[in-house]
Protein backbone atom coordinates (compact mmCIF):
# COMPACT_ATOMS: atom_id res chain seq x y z
CA UNK A 1 0.00 0.00 0.00
CA UNK A 2 1.14 3.64 -1.15
CA UNK A 3 2.84 5.24 2.28
CA UNK A 4 2.93 8.51 0.94
CA UNK A 5 0.58 10.45 -1.84
CA UNK A 6 0.43 14.02 -3.43
CA UNK A 7 -3.32 14.14 -2.95
CA UNK A 8 -5.44 11.69 -0.87
CA UNK A 9 -9.11 11.59 -1.91
CA UNK A 10 -11.76 10.27 1.15
CA UNK A 11 -14.84 8.49 0.13
CA UNK A 12 -14.92 6.58 -3.09
CA UNK A 13 -18.76 7.87 -3.93
CA UNK A 14 -19.78 9.51 -6.34
CA UNK A 15 -18.12 12.80 -5.50
CA UNK A 16 -14.51 10.93 -4.34
CA UNK A 17 -14.53 9.23 -7.61
CA UNK A 18 -14.95 12.10 -10.04
CA UNK A 19 -12.23 14.03 -7.97
CA UNK A 20 -9.99 10.61 -8.79
CA UNK A 21 -11.30 10.95 -12.55
CA UNK A 22 -10.94 14.54 -13.29
CA UNK A 23 -7.36 14.91 -11.28
CA UNK A 24 -5.64 11.68 -12.80
CA UNK A 25 -7.29 11.16 -15.67
CA UNK A 26 -8.13 14.71 -17.54
CA UNK A 27 -5.85 16.54 -15.28
CA UNK A 28 -2.70 14.00 -14.89
CA UNK A 29 -2.30 14.77 -11.25
CA UNK A 30 -0.24 11.72 -10.16
CA UNK A 31 0.30 9.61 -6.94
CA UNK A 32 -3.39 9.95 -6.04
CA UNK A 33 -4.86 8.16 -3.43
CA UNK A 34 -8.61 7.02 -2.82
CA UNK A 35 -9.61 5.70 0.33
CA UNK A 36 -12.87 4.43 1.31
CA UNK A 37 -13.85 1.32 3.70
CA UNK A 38 -17.02 0.36 1.92
CA UNK A 39 -17.27 -0.83 -1.51
CA UNK A 40 -17.12 2.23 -4.00
CA UNK A 41 -20.70 3.63 -4.81
CA UNK A 42 -22.28 1.76 -1.87
CA UNK A 43 -23.36 4.52 0.93
CA UNK A 44 -25.43 7.30 -1.16
CA UNK A 45 -24.37 7.48 -4.56
CA UNK A 46 -26.44 3.51 -5.08
CA UNK A 47 -29.21 4.25 -3.42
CA UNK A 48 -30.78 7.50 -5.72
CA UNK A 49 -33.05 7.92 -8.95
CA UNK A 50 -29.62 8.59 -10.87
CA UNK A 51 -31.50 11.82 -12.84
CA UNK A 52 -30.47 15.11 -14.06
CA UNK A 53 -31.91 18.16 -14.85
CA UNK A 54 -30.57 21.68 -15.90
CA UNK A 55 -33.47 23.37 -13.89
CA UNK A 56 -32.38 25.37 -11.08
CA UNK A 57 -35.43 28.36 -10.08
CA UNK A 58 -33.24 31.07 -8.16
CA UNK A 59 -32.55 32.84 -6.31
CA UNK A 60 -30.05 33.54 -9.41
CA UNK A 61 -27.94 31.90 -12.16
CA UNK A 62 -25.12 30.27 -10.28
CA UNK A 63 -26.36 26.76 -9.53
CA UNK A 64 -27.70 26.57 -13.50
CA UNK A 65 -24.47 27.14 -14.77
CA UNK A 66 -23.16 24.76 -12.20
CA UNK A 67 -24.94 21.97 -13.30
CA UNK A 68 -24.75 23.11 -17.15
CA UNK A 69 -21.42 22.26 -16.53
CA UNK A 70 -21.78 19.50 -15.13
CA UNK A 71 -24.16 17.54 -17.60
CA UNK A 72 -21.57 18.80 -20.69
CA UNK A 73 -19.13 16.77 -18.73
CA UNK A 74 -22.05 14.19 -18.49
CA UNK A 75 -22.63 14.12 -21.90
CA UNK A 76 -18.82 14.38 -23.09
CA UNK A 77 -17.84 11.11 -20.88
CA UNK A 78 -20.93 9.39 -22.58
CA UNK A 79 -19.63 10.57 -26.19
CA UNK A 80 -16.39 9.03 -25.23
CA UNK A 81 -17.64 5.35 -23.51
CA UNK A 82 -20.37 5.19 -26.38
CA UNK A 83 -22.70 5.76 -23.38
CA UNK A 84 -21.71 2.71 -21.35
CA UNK A 85 -24.07 4.33 -18.70
CA UNK A 86 -26.94 5.04 -20.89
CA UNK A 87 -27.44 8.43 -20.37
CA UNK A 88 -31.02 9.66 -21.95
CA UNK A 89 -32.66 12.80 -22.97
CA UNK A 90 -36.18 11.76 -21.36
CA UNK A 91 -36.68 15.00 -19.47
CA UNK A 92 -38.31 16.24 -16.27
CA UNK A 93 -42.26 16.85 -16.51
CA UNK A 94 -43.37 18.82 -13.90
CA UNK A 95 -47.38 18.24 -13.61
CA UNK A 96 -50.40 20.74 -11.70
CA UNK A 97 -54.29 20.46 -11.51
CA UNK A 98 -53.97 24.04 -10.18
CA UNK A 99 -54.91 26.98 -11.99
CA UNK A 100 -52.67 28.87 -9.90
CA UNK A 101 -49.56 26.24 -10.41
CA UNK A 102 -50.53 26.91 -14.32
CA UNK A 103 -48.93 30.50 -13.99
CA UNK A 104 -46.25 29.39 -11.24
CA UNK A 105 -44.76 26.87 -13.77
CA UNK A 106 -45.03 29.38 -16.34
CA UNK A 107 -43.31 32.00 -13.83
CA UNK A 108 -40.81 29.75 -13.05
CA UNK A 109 -40.11 28.66 -16.55
CA UNK A 110 -39.46 32.08 -17.68
CA UNK A 111 -37.08 32.90 -15.00
CA UNK A 112 -35.36 29.88 -15.50
CA UNK A 113 -35.02 30.48 -19.21
CA UNK A 114 -33.50 34.27 -18.40
CA UNK A 115 -30.86 32.18 -16.50
CA UNK A 116 -29.69 30.40 -19.50
CA UNK A 117 -31.76 27.22 -19.28
CA UNK A 118 -32.70 27.48 -22.96
CA UNK A 119 -36.34 28.98 -24.66
CA UNK A 120 -39.45 28.15 -23.45
CA UNK A 121 -42.39 27.54 -26.18
CA UNK A 122 -45.68 26.75 -25.40
CA UNK A 123 -48.36 24.00 -26.85
CA UNK A 124 -52.09 24.00 -26.50
CA UNK A 125 -54.74 21.56 -28.06
CA UNK A 126 -53.22 18.17 -29.77
CA UNK A 127 -49.57 19.70 -29.09
CA UNK A 128 -48.67 18.74 -32.86
CA UNK A 129 -45.84 21.46 -32.56
CA UNK A 130 -44.40 19.49 -29.46
CA UNK A 131 -41.59 17.19 -29.91
CA UNK A 132 -41.71 14.52 -28.14
CA UNK A 133 -38.30 13.03 -26.11
CA UNK A 134 -36.70 9.60 -27.20
CA UNK A 135 -36.51 7.21 -24.90
CA UNK A 136 -33.09 6.14 -25.15
CA UNK A 137 -30.19 8.86 -26.14
CA UNK A 138 -29.41 12.06 -25.71
CA UNK A 139 -27.79 13.29 -28.61
CA UNK A 140 -29.90 16.13 -31.25
CA UNK A 141 -32.65 17.09 -28.43
CA UNK A 142 -33.93 20.45 -27.61
CA UNK A 143 -32.83 22.47 -24.97
CA UNK A 144 -34.92 24.91 -22.60
CA UNK A 145 -38.74 23.78 -21.48
CA UNK A 146 -42.21 23.14 -23.37
CA UNK A 147 -45.09 23.91 -21.26
CA UNK A 148 -48.09 21.85 -22.37
CA UNK A 149 -51.96 23.06 -21.74
CA UNK A 150 -54.03 20.32 -20.42
CA UNK A 151 -55.11 18.77 -23.68
CA UNK A 152 -51.54 19.26 -25.04
CA UNK A 153 -50.44 17.15 -22.19
CA UNK A 154 -53.30 14.30 -22.66
CA UNK A 155 -51.74 13.85 -26.31
CA UNK A 156 -48.01 13.63 -25.10
CA UNK A 157 -48.21 12.04 -22.00
CA UNK A 158 -52.05 9.87 -21.56
CA UNK A 159 -51.72 8.36 -18.73
CA UNK A 160 -52.01 11.98 -16.50
CA UNK A 161 -55.16 12.51 -14.81
CA UNK A 162 -57.87 13.89 -16.93
CA UNK A 163 -57.82 17.66 -14.75
CA UNK A 164 -54.22 17.67 -15.41
CA UNK A 165 -53.96 22.07 -15.94
CA UNK A 166 -50.21 22.02 -17.55
CA UNK A 167 -47.08 19.97 -17.84
CA UNK A 168 -43.97 21.90 -18.16
CA UNK A 169 -41.51 19.45 -20.09
CA UNK A 170 -38.07 20.68 -19.52
CA UNK A 171 -35.34 19.34 -21.80
CA UNK A 172 -31.86 18.95 -21.05
CA UNK A 173 -33.08 16.37 -18.24
CA UNK A 174 -33.26 12.65 -18.01
CA UNK A 175 -31.30 10.14 -16.14
CA UNK A 176 -28.60 7.09 -16.27
CA UNK A 177 -26.74 4.23 -14.54
CA UNK A 178 -24.64 5.91 -11.69
CA UNK A 179 -23.22 2.65 -10.95
CA UNK A 180 -22.30 2.25 -14.62
CA UNK A 181 -20.61 5.60 -15.01
CA UNK A 182 -18.92 5.58 -11.40
CA UNK A 183 -16.99 2.31 -12.78
CA UNK A 184 -16.14 4.16 -16.06
CA UNK A 185 -14.77 6.80 -13.94
CA UNK A 186 -13.21 4.64 -11.46
CA UNK A 187 -11.54 2.26 -14.38
CA UNK A 188 -9.83 5.31 -16.02
CA UNK A 189 -8.82 6.89 -12.69
CA UNK A 190 -7.47 3.33 -11.87
CA UNK A 191 -5.29 3.21 -15.52
CA UNK A 192 -4.39 6.80 -14.91
CA UNK A 193 -2.36 5.59 -11.71
CA UNK A 194 -4.62 6.31 -8.49
CA UNK A 195 -4.35 3.69 -5.95
CA UNK A 196 -7.39 2.53 -4.21
CA UNK A 197 -7.02 1.73 -0.77
CA UNK A 198 -9.80 -0.43 1.23
CA UNK A 199 -9.67 1.48 4.88
CA UNK A 200 -11.49 4.03 6.86
CA UNK A 201 -9.90 7.38 7.95
CA UNK A 202 -9.76 8.10 11.30
CA UNK A 203 -7.53 10.78 12.02
CA UNK A 204 -5.69 13.57 10.01
CA UNK A 205 -2.25 14.97 11.29
CA UNK A 206 -1.54 18.67 10.87
CA UNK A 207 1.05 20.37 12.04
CA UNK A 208 1.92 24.27 12.24
CA UNK A 209 -1.62 23.99 10.38
CA UNK A 210 -0.60 22.43 7.61
CA UNK A 211 -2.20 18.36 6.58
CA UNK A 212 0.96 16.29 7.28
CA UNK A 213 -0.65 12.80 6.58
CA UNK A 214 -4.10 11.07 7.52
CA UNK A 215 -3.97 8.05 9.73
CA UNK A 216 -6.32 4.85 8.93
CA UNK A 217 -8.39 2.36 10.85
CA UNK A 218 -5.94 -0.68 10.19
CA UNK A 219 -2.88 1.21 11.73
CA UNK A 220 -1.45 2.30 8.73
CA UNK A 221 -0.76 6.13 7.77
CA UNK A 222 -0.25 8.27 4.31
CA UNK A 223 1.97 11.08 4.53
CA UNK A 224 0.59 13.60 2.13
CA UNK A 225 0.36 17.57 2.05
CA UNK A 226 -3.02 17.41 0.63
CA UNK A 227 -6.19 15.60 1.15
CA UNK A 228 -9.70 16.16 -0.19
CA UNK A 229 -12.11 15.10 1.64
CA UNK A 230 -15.36 13.56 0.08
CA UNK A 231 -17.53 11.76 2.44
CA UNK A 232 -20.51 12.24 1.67
CA UNK A 233 -23.24 12.14 4.71
CA UNK A 234 -20.15 11.90 6.91
CA UNK A 235 -18.88 14.89 6.22
CA UNK A 236 -19.64 16.52 9.07
CA UNK A 237 -17.43 13.76 11.19
CA UNK A 238 -14.48 14.25 8.95
CA UNK A 239 -14.22 17.59 9.31
CA UNK A 240 -14.14 17.61 13.06
CA UNK A 241 -11.00 15.43 12.11
CA UNK A 242 -9.25 18.76 11.51
CA UNK A 243 -11.34 20.61 14.61
CA UNK A 244 -13.75 22.19 11.46
CA UNK A 245 -17.15 22.80 11.58
CA UNK A 246 -19.11 24.03 8.76
CA UNK A 247 -22.86 24.65 8.63
CA UNK A 248 -24.39 20.81 7.50
CA UNK A 249 -27.29 19.07 8.38
CA UNK A 250 -29.00 15.91 6.92
CA UNK A 251 -31.98 14.85 5.82
CA UNK A 252 -33.11 11.43 5.64
CA UNK A 253 -34.85 10.35 1.54
CA UNK A 254 -36.44 7.46 0.91
CA UNK A 255 -37.36 5.87 -2.49
CA UNK A 256 -40.05 3.03 -3.39
CA UNK A 257 -38.77 0.54 -6.31
CA UNK A 258 -42.26 -1.20 -7.56
CA UNK A 259 -42.88 -3.63 -9.78
CA UNK A 260 -44.93 -2.81 -12.35
CA UNK A 261 -46.03 -5.83 -12.72
CA UNK A 262 -49.66 -5.09 -14.89
CA UNK A 263 -47.78 -2.70 -17.04
CA UNK A 264 -50.34 0.53 -16.00
CA UNK A 265 -47.25 3.27 -16.81
CA UNK A 266 -45.77 3.66 -19.97
CA UNK A 267 -42.31 2.66 -20.11
CA UNK A 268 -41.41 5.52 -21.98
CA UNK A 269 -42.73 8.08 -19.83
CA UNK A 270 -39.94 11.15 -19.00
CA UNK A 271 -39.23 11.73 -14.95
CA UNK A 272 -43.16 12.49 -14.05
CA UNK A 273 -43.31 15.29 -11.04
CA UNK A 274 -46.50 15.66 -9.62
CA UNK A 275 -46.44 19.51 -8.11
CA UNK A 276 -49.67 20.02 -6.35
CA UNK A 277 -50.64 19.36 -2.68
CA UNK A 278 -52.24 15.68 -2.13
CA UNK A 279 -54.80 14.50 0.48
CA UNK A 280 -54.49 10.79 -0.02
CA UNK A 281 -57.34 8.63 -0.67
CA UNK A 282 -58.14 6.35 1.90
CA UNK A 283 -61.81 4.47 2.05
CA UNK A 284 -64.03 5.32 5.04
CA UNK A 285 -62.17 1.63 6.71
CA UNK A 286 -58.85 2.82 6.29
CA UNK A 287 -59.13 5.75 7.52
CA UNK A 288 -61.15 4.40 10.73
CA UNK A 289 -57.87 2.17 10.92
CA UNK A 290 -55.35 5.18 11.06
CA UNK A 291 -56.96 7.01 13.43
CA UNK A 292 -56.28 4.08 15.60
CA UNK A 293 -52.93 4.02 15.12
CA UNK A 294 -50.72 5.68 17.09
CA UNK A 295 -49.18 7.89 14.06
CA UNK A 296 -51.69 7.06 11.81
CA UNK A 297 -53.72 10.56 11.92
CA UNK A 298 -50.87 12.48 9.62
CA UNK A 299 -51.59 10.04 6.87
CA UNK A 300 -54.91 11.67 6.68
CA UNK A 301 -53.63 14.96 6.68
CA UNK A 302 -52.61 17.03 3.12
CA UNK A 303 -49.37 16.10 1.84
CA UNK A 304 -47.13 18.40 0.22
CA UNK A 305 -46.66 18.20 -3.55
CA UNK A 306 -43.47 16.75 -5.35
CA UNK A 307 -44.64 12.83 -5.65
CA UNK A 308 -42.24 11.78 -8.99
CA UNK A 309 -41.73 8.66 -10.89
CA UNK A 310 -39.37 7.25 -13.33
CA UNK A 311 -39.17 4.14 -15.03
CA UNK A 312 -35.74 2.01 -14.49
CA UNK A 313 -34.71 0.24 -16.95
CA UNK A 314 -35.87 0.26 -20.75
CA UNK A 315 -39.00 -1.08 -22.43
CA UNK A 316 -38.25 -4.82 -21.22
CA UNK A 317 -38.35 -4.37 -17.58
CA UNK A 318 -40.92 -3.49 -15.12
CA UNK A 319 -39.40 -1.47 -12.27
CA UNK A 320 -40.31 1.83 -11.24
CA UNK A 321 -38.87 4.15 -8.89
CA UNK A 322 -41.93 6.27 -6.80
CA UNK A 323 -40.28 8.70 -4.51
CA UNK A 324 -41.62 11.23 -2.56
CA UNK A 325 -40.23 13.00 0.10
CA UNK A 326 -42.62 14.52 2.83
CA UNK A 327 -40.26 14.63 5.88
CA UNK A 328 -37.50 17.06 5.70
CA UNK A 329 -37.01 17.16 9.06
CA UNK A 330 -32.89 17.47 9.84
CA UNK A 331 -31.55 14.57 11.30
CA UNK A 332 -28.25 13.58 12.19
CA UNK A 333 -26.70 10.14 10.18
CA UNK A 334 -27.42 6.74 11.71
CA UNK A 335 -26.35 3.90 8.92
CA UNK A 336 -28.56 1.68 8.40
CA UNK A 337 -31.31 4.12 8.21
CA UNK A 338 -34.81 3.23 9.04
CA UNK A 339 -38.19 4.86 6.51
CA UNK A 340 -41.53 5.33 7.64
CA UNK A 341 -43.31 1.99 7.84
CA UNK A 342 -45.92 3.31 5.57
CA UNK A 343 -43.39 4.96 3.10
CA UNK A 344 -44.60 2.57 0.36
CA UNK A 345 -48.35 2.53 0.63
CA UNK A 346 -48.05 6.55 0.77
CA UNK A 347 -45.95 6.97 -2.16
CA UNK A 348 -48.37 4.64 -4.10
CA UNK A 349 -51.29 6.77 -3.13
CA UNK A 350 -49.32 10.08 -3.68
CA UNK A 351 -48.55 8.98 -7.27
CA UNK A 352 -52.19 7.87 -8.06
CA UNK A 353 -53.17 11.48 -8.10
CA UNK A 354 -51.21 12.26 -10.84
CA UNK A 355 -51.33 8.66 -12.94
CA UNK A 356 -54.94 7.25 -11.83
CA UNK A 357 -54.16 3.98 -13.48
CA UNK A 358 -51.40 3.27 -10.49
CA UNK A 359 -55.00 2.55 -8.32
CA UNK A 360 -54.32 -1.06 -9.26
CA UNK A 361 -51.33 -1.15 -6.76
CA UNK A 362 -53.60 0.01 -3.63
CA UNK A 363 -52.63 -2.09 -0.67
CA UNK A 364 -48.98 -2.93 -2.39
CA UNK A 365 -46.86 -0.78 -0.76
CA UNK A 366 -45.37 -3.57 1.23
CA UNK A 367 -45.00 -5.53 -2.08
CA UNK A 368 -42.24 -2.88 -2.71
CA UNK A 369 -38.37 -2.13 -2.13
CA UNK A 370 -37.97 0.88 -0.11
CA UNK A 371 -34.29 2.22 0.70
CA UNK A 372 -32.35 5.68 0.23
CA UNK A 373 -29.89 7.41 2.16
CA UNK A 374 -29.11 11.09 3.50
CA UNK A 375 -28.59 14.40 1.63
CA UNK A 376 -25.55 16.34 3.77
CA UNK A 377 -26.95 19.87 2.73
CA UNK A 378 -25.39 23.39 3.37
CA UNK A 379 -28.26 26.05 4.86
CA UNK A 380 -28.49 27.64 1.16
CA UNK A 381 -28.08 24.31 -0.45
CA UNK A 382 -25.23 25.25 -2.62
CA UNK A 383 -22.29 22.51 -2.47
CA UNK A 384 -18.90 22.91 -0.80
CA UNK A 385 -15.95 22.87 -3.59
CA UNK A 386 -12.53 24.39 -2.40
CA UNK A 387 -9.75 24.89 0.16
CA UNK A 388 -10.66 24.40 4.08
CA UNK A 389 -8.99 26.88 6.10
CA UNK A 390 -6.30 24.24 7.17
CA UNK A 391 -3.57 24.46 4.78
CA UNK A 392 -3.65 21.47 2.04
CA UNK A 393 -7.41 20.26 2.91
CA UNK A 394 -9.95 20.75 0.50
CA UNK A 395 -13.89 19.17 0.51
CA UNK A 396 -16.21 18.37 -2.17
CA UNK A 397 -19.30 17.64 -0.54
CA UNK A 398 -22.87 19.04 0.37
CA UNK A 399 -23.97 17.57 -2.71
CA UNK A 400 -27.35 17.62 -1.07
CA UNK A 401 -29.99 15.86 -3.62
CA UNK A 402 -27.92 16.66 -6.34
CA UNK A 403 -24.78 14.80 -6.26
CA UNK A 404 -24.90 12.65 -8.88
CA UNK A 405 -25.13 15.28 -11.18
CA UNK A 406 -23.29 17.75 -9.71
CA UNK A 407 -20.42 15.52 -8.89
CA UNK A 408 -19.18 16.50 -12.29
CA UNK A 409 -18.84 20.07 -12.42
CA UNK A 410 -17.75 19.72 -8.11
CA UNK A 411 -15.17 17.45 -9.19
CA UNK A 412 -13.63 19.87 -12.16
CA UNK A 413 -13.85 22.16 -9.73
CA UNK A 414 -11.78 20.79 -7.20
CA UNK A 415 -9.40 19.30 -9.55
CA UNK A 416 -8.60 22.72 -10.81
CA UNK A 417 -8.59 24.31 -7.24
CA UNK A 418 -5.48 21.37 -6.73
CA UNK A 419 -4.11 21.65 -9.86
CA UNK A 420 -3.60 25.62 -9.54
CA UNK A 421 -5.92 25.86 -12.81
CA UNK A 422 -7.99 28.84 -13.87
CA UNK A 423 -11.57 28.99 -11.85
CA UNK A 424 -14.78 29.19 -13.24
CA UNK A 425 -16.60 32.52 -12.85
CA UNK A 426 -19.01 30.58 -10.00
CA UNK A 427 -16.03 28.83 -8.05
CA UNK A 428 -16.25 31.29 -5.47
CA UNK A 429 -19.79 30.93 -4.17
CA UNK A 430 -18.76 27.34 -3.59
CA UNK A 431 -16.19 28.21 -1.22
CA UNK A 432 -16.37 27.11 2.16
CA UNK A 433 -14.94 30.71 3.22
CA UNK A 434 -18.37 32.44 1.71
CA UNK A 435 -19.49 31.80 5.27
CA UNK A 436 -16.93 33.86 6.76
CA UNK A 437 -19.16 36.80 5.18
CA UNK A 438 -21.69 37.84 7.38
CA UNK A 439 -23.72 39.74 4.47
CA UNK A 440 -23.67 36.11 2.96
CA UNK A 441 -24.87 34.51 5.73
CA UNK A 442 -27.79 36.91 6.66
CA UNK A 443 -28.88 36.50 2.89
CA UNK A 444 -29.15 32.59 2.54
CA UNK A 445 -31.14 32.55 5.55
CA UNK A 446 -33.75 34.43 3.34
CA UNK A 447 -33.16 31.84 0.62
CA UNK A 448 -33.49 28.62 3.12
CA UNK A 449 -32.34 25.20 2.63
CA UNK A 450 -35.01 23.60 -0.41
CA UNK A 451 -34.46 26.19 -3.05
CA UNK A 452 -33.46 23.94 -6.45
CA UNK A 453 -35.19 20.70 -4.31
CA UNK A 454 -38.14 18.50 -5.53
C1 LIG B 1 -33.44 8.78 -2.32
C2 LIG B 1 -32.39 9.60 -2.99
C3 LIG B 1 -32.60 10.08 -4.29
C4 LIG B 1 -31.61 10.79 -4.95
N1 LIG B 1 -31.80 11.15 -6.26
C5 LIG B 1 -30.81 11.81 -6.92
C6 LIG B 1 -30.95 12.12 -8.29
O1 LIG B 1 -31.95 11.78 -8.95
N2 LIG B 1 -29.96 12.81 -8.90
C7 LIG B 1 -28.83 13.21 -8.23
O2 LIG B 1 -27.98 13.86 -8.83
N3 LIG B 1 -28.66 12.91 -6.93
C8 LIG B 1 -29.62 12.22 -6.26
N4 LIG B 1 -29.47 11.91 -4.93
C9 LIG B 1 -28.32 12.46 -4.21
C10 LIG B 1 -27.05 11.70 -4.48
O3 LIG B 1 -27.27 10.31 -4.34
C11 LIG B 1 -25.96 12.19 -3.51
O4 LIG B 1 -25.85 13.61 -3.58
C12 LIG B 1 -24.62 11.59 -3.86
O5 LIG B 1 -24.71 10.19 -3.92
C13 LIG B 1 -23.57 12.01 -2.85
O6 LIG B 1 -22.35 11.41 -3.24
P1 LIG B 1 -21.10 11.47 -2.29
O7 LIG B 1 -19.98 10.84 -3.01
O8 LIG B 1 -20.94 12.87 -1.78
O9 LIG B 1 -21.51 10.61 -1.01
P2 LIG B 1 -21.58 9.02 -0.79
O10 LIG B 1 -22.11 8.32 -1.98
O11 LIG B 1 -22.29 8.84 0.50
O12 LIG B 1 -20.07 8.59 -0.61
C14 LIG B 1 -19.31 8.98 0.51
C15 LIG B 1 -18.28 7.92 0.77
O13 LIG B 1 -17.37 8.40 1.76
C16 LIG B 1 -16.95 7.29 2.52
N5 LIG B 1 -16.40 7.75 3.78
C17 LIG B 1 -17.00 8.52 4.72
N6 LIG B 1 -16.17 8.69 5.75
C18 LIG B 1 -15.03 8.02 5.48
C19 LIG B 1 -13.81 7.83 6.19
N7 LIG B 1 -13.61 8.34 7.38
N8 LIG B 1 -12.85 7.08 5.59
C20 LIG B 1 -13.04 6.54 4.35
N9 LIG B 1 -14.18 6.71 3.64
C21 LIG B 1 -15.16 7.44 4.21
C22 LIG B 1 -18.24 6.48 2.69
O14 LIG B 1 -17.96 5.14 3.05
C23 LIG B 1 -18.87 6.61 1.32
O15 LIG B 1 -18.52 5.54 0.47
C24 LIG B 1 -30.42 11.14 -4.27
C25 LIG B 1 -30.20 10.67 -2.97
C26 LIG B 1 -31.17 9.90 -2.35
C27 LIG B 1 -30.89 9.41 -0.96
Amino acid sequence: MADTAEIVVVGAGMAGIAAVYHLAARRAARRVVLIDEREPLTLTSDKGTQAYRNWWPGPDATMLRYMTRSIDLLEEMADESGNAFRLNRRGYVFVTADEEGVDRLRATAREVSAFGMGELREHAGDASSYQPAPAEGFARQPNGADLLDGTAAHHAFPGLTPDTGAALHVRRAGWFNAIALGAWMLKRALGAGVTFVRDRVTAMDTDGGRVRGVRLASGARIDTARVAIAAGPVLPDVLRMLDLELPLFQELHAKLTLRDTRRVVDRAIPFLIWNDPVELPWTDQERATLRAEPDGERLLLPFPGGVHVRPIDGPHGDELYIIWTYDIEPRAFAWPPRFDRHYGEVAIRGLARMLPAVKAYFGHGDRGFVDGGYYCKTRENRPLVGPLPVDGAYVLGALSGYGIMGSHAGADLLAAHLTNARLPEYAKWFLPSRYDDAGYRAEIERWGANVGQL
